[in-house]
């Protein structure tokens, strides 16, 4: 196989690059991590995923601000349109949710190591 990065020949099912600072670990498609299915099923509260995943900013204003915004405006719907309005938050729902699955999480991330120097 060849590294990725700088192209050097390196024996198969090598773990990490001999010539530069490559390594299998890195360039590994992302699984979902266990916090991402912890943030998910905590957004059946929207926003208390985006405070677990450490976007506590981003989490209280889905929290406090958006959440009740939709939440009214699917009473609102709903009282046009004998219940089904409701409905709307479902989608709400499935967008908050995805959205906490693809933020990166700050938790867990490894911390800038760039500004030691
Ligand atoms: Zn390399």
């Amino acid at each position: 196989m060849q590294c990725p990065f700088c192209g050097t020949t390196l024996p198969a099912n090598a773990q990490a690059c001999t010539n530069c600072d490559w390594t299998l670990e890195a360039t590994k498609p992302a699984e979902p991590k266990a916090s991402d299915a912890m943030a998910i099923l905590l957004s059946i509260i929207p926003g208390l995923g985006h405070i677990y995943k450490g976007h506590r900013v981003m989490g209280a204003l889905i929290l406090l601000l958006i959440t009740p915004t939709a939440i009214a405006f699917a009473i609102l719907a709903a009282i046009a349109s004998a219940g089904w309005g409701i409905l709307m938050l479902i989608p709400y729902w499935g967008a908050v949710m995805l959205h906490v699955w693809a933020i990166d999480d700050r938790v867990t991330q490894k911390p800038d190591e760039g500004e030691q120097y």
